[in-house]
């Protein structure tokens, strides 16, 4: 492949949006890193629209956006990985710090490569991407700290985004009676396929001007991708023993709470971290990802698939919380 597109960003100067076009690359732009990768599919998640959009996180320019790849080796000077290989690049640099997946050729060091797992192909590996795998996380760390079907129900919040619709579906398939709490009643039908047993709106879960350090139980455990005030409300109304896994902030980083919860209840406040997730976990729930924890939807025509070209506006879209469960883009 003697030129490549890309789409890149580009900065227009100190506090403005940087300006993204698609152009054409050749291999001696790309970083240095020892495997070079075809990218057949990436993906879109929040965290592209604060880089993309609103260059956030971005250390210089020009920048090739995109946390998540999916492809084949088409070089390696790693042992580990040689041509033909199928793998996953998510998390560490990529997208951020290191060019990423909007590209279709990728360089990136080997150690931030994933085989792809039995069980995946290239395109499923993207309709979960960041997202999904931090929804799997999130599951195992609750049930590693001792969630199981007979304990209750477990609340989903911003459950029609990625990481929410990817969790509510992998709970729903393990038995759980998931509650599916969403801004947008109009996506129960959605929500329902998925699995979830009952939607509320996220209004019902958000802190009232009335804060209670506690509140009556509610849930086994919740998987919680908003932050702010609801985070707040789920502290407050877990079950004895119960757990909230965090991993986002589309609803605010400010959490007030009390030690009420912790002391009376015995509650888990569990902390999820994609980006540093050492490997061999990281291996293990991608793993999972292909086999048991294989969320249904992975084989139904509910994923929204876009072109390089479509980027942009998909990009601003999920910055204004418009975009539904996941969608990935078709590279190569
Ligand atoms: P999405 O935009 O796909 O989903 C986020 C959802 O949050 C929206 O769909 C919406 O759900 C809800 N939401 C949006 N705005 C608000 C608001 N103002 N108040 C309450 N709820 C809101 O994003 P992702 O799923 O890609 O990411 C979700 C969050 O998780 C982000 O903050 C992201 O940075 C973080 N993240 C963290 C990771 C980690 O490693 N810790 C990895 C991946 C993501 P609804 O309309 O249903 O209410």
């Amino acid at each position: 492949m003697d030129n490549f597109r890309a789409l890149v960003a580009d900065s227009n100067g100190e506090g403005q949006q940087p300006e993204l076009t698609i152009k054409s690359l050749t291999a001696a732009d790309l970083p240095e890193g020892e495997v070079t990768v075809r990218v057949a599919y990436s993906s879109v998640n929040y965290k592209d629209g604060m880089v993309a959009i609103l260059g956030r996180m971005v250390k210089s320019y020009p920048h090739i956006p995109g946390i998540d790849l999916s492809g084949t080796v088409v070089e390696s000077s790693d042992p580990r990985y040689k041509s033909g290989d199928s793998v996953i690049v998510t998390s560490y640099g990529v997208g951020v710090s290191h060019y990423g997946g909007y590209s279709e050729l990728a360089r990136v060091p080997a150690s931030w490569v994933v085989p792809l797992p039995e069980g995946l192909t290239l395109r499923e590996a993207m309709i979960l991407g960041t997202a999904g795998f931090t929804a799997a996380l999130s599951v195992q760390r609750l049930e590693d700290n001792g969630l199981t079907p007979d304990k209750g129900p477990v609340v989903v919040a911003g459950a029609s985004g990625g990481v929410g619709s990817v969790a509510v579906n992998i709970l729903a398939g393990r038995g759980y009676e998931v509650t599916a709490s969403t801004g947008r009643l109009s996506e129960e039908a959605y929500l329902k396929e998925l699995g979830a047993a009952h939607v509320i709106h996220r209004n019902e879960l958000t802190e009232s001007s009335e804060r209670k350090p506690i509140r009556r139980p509610l849930w086994a455990a919740a998987v919680d991708p908003v932050g702010g005030k609801t985070l707040q409300y789920l502290l407050s109304t877990l079950q004895y023993g119960g757990s909230v896994a965090t991993s986002g902030l589309t609803g605010g980083i400010e959490v007030e709470t009390s030690v009420y919860p912790f002391i009376l209840r015995g509650i888990n406040w569990l902390g999820i971290d994609s980006v540093e997730c050492p490997m061999e976990l990281r291996r293990r729930v991608w793993e999972r990802l292909g086999t048991d924890l294989k969320p249904t939807m992975l084989s139904s025509t509910i994923v929204n698939e876009i072109t390089l070209e479509q980027l942009p506006q998909e990009l601003s879209s999920i910055l204004q919380g418009q975009v539904r469960g996941r969608t990935i883009v078709k590279i190569g």
